[in-house]
């Protein structure tokens, strides 16, 4: 363990984003759109609809959405519904605000359509990676979680966190700490998550909601899906390369499977490989001392030094191949 950081006390944790973050939200009620990344989780979701219905608080015109809908496994989150598939989009607006999303690719292009109809894309997120496309960027690569820095922005904006706004937030950082359990939780997550508990969100019901909701048939996918888990002969490497059609989607969305491999104990890069439409969407998890986001980012992804992802085109076995030799080489640099 290590001591705790001096400078990360309550007032580190109360401190506000700046006068440029702040600005495009400091005018009359307007139209607001609130942009989600590709395949969504909780951490895009519950920043866009917290930060969103704070707005509608304040008379904003708020429309939800994104390439890909809501999984259900993150039905429960308030003001879910709102959220939907955007085609296209209709009129002008005078802010459009991306949370978690480091790069315009993963909005297949709405990115490009929203600086169309607005003259302020404001980009809030937590990824090293982001390309900064926002008019306004706002990058903290210090934040568990989006979570933590659209708290700072709604306590900044003097903008109300009702239950509903504090669910929201407490679910997308519990989801992205993996439970408070990752390397990237600090003081200043528990004192946000402190907070937000007050504000009126409800950890017993969130936990419920995203681990103790399976079907009975659920457990027998993820023995499917377990026994297929594979690992190297000096058991730093495990992975899971799951072929199409072998568990439901809706599943796989529901649970974090890279996980069981991570949580070997010798492993120190764990990979997760499924099949999907002539494409292979690839996880990776370090422990600190691999960076899988320079894997990742080989292949065209990224993500965070610990946790990063890509897609690419390929067979199962070659995607596989290639990826196992890649974290072979990393791992001896
Ligand atoms: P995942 O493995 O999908 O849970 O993603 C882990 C991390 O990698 C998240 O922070 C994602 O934002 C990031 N990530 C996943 N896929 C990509 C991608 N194709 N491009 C950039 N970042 C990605
Ligand atoms: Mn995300
Ligand atoms: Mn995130």
């Amino acid at each position: 363990m290590s001591a705790p950081r001096s400078g990360d006390g309550p007032a580190a944790v109360a401190a506000t984003p700046g006068p440029a973050v702040l600005a495009p939200f400091q005018r009359p009620p307007g139209r607001a759109l609130m942009l989600g990344h590709v395949h969504p989780d909780a951490d895009v979701l519950g920043t866009l609809l917290a930060l969103g219905a704070a707005l509608e608080a304040r008379g904003w015109d708020v429309v939800y959405g994104g390439p890909h809908p809501a999984p259900a496994a993150l039905d429960f989150l308030p003001g879910v519904a709102r959220y939907g598939v955007l085609e296209s989009l209709d009129g002008r607006f005078d802010i459009a605000v991306l949370t978690d999303c480091p790069n315009p690719l993963r909005t297949e292009g709405l990115i490009d359509r929203a600086k169309a109809v607005t003259t302020a894309v404001v980009n809030i997120d937590h990824h090293p990676d982001n390309r900064r496309y926002g008019h306004v960027n706002w990058i903290d690569t210090s934040a568990a979680a989006t979570g933590e820095m659209v708290y700072r922005l709604l306590l900044g904006l003097e903008l109300p966190i009702t239950p509903a706004i504090a669910t929201n937030l407490f679910t997308a950082i519990h989801t992205d700490t993996g439970s408070f359990r990752y390397s990237n939780v600090t003081p200043a997550t528990f004192q946000i998550a402190a907070d937000l508990v007050i504000a009126g969100a409800d950890p017993a019901a969130v936990a419920t909601a995203i681990y103790e909701r399976r079907g009975a048939d659920s457990l027998r996918w993820l023995g499917e899906a377990l026994s297929r888990v594979q690992v190297s002969a000096d058991g730093e490497v495990a992975w899971l390369a799951l072929p199409a059609g072998t568990v439901p989607e809706a599943f796989i969305e529901a649970e974090d499977l890279v996980n069981y491999p991570r949580s070997i104990a010798s492993v120190r890069v764990a990979g997760f490989l499924r099949e999907r439409g002539g494409q292979v969407k690839v996880s990776l998890r370090g422990k600190g001392d691999v960076n899988v986001q320079r894997i990742a980012a080989r292949f065209g992804g990224g993500g965070h030094p610990n946790a990063a992802g890509f897609t690419v085109a390929g067979t199962l076995d070659a995607v596989t191949r290639d990826v196992l030799a890649a974290v072979a080489e990393a791992m001896r640099a």
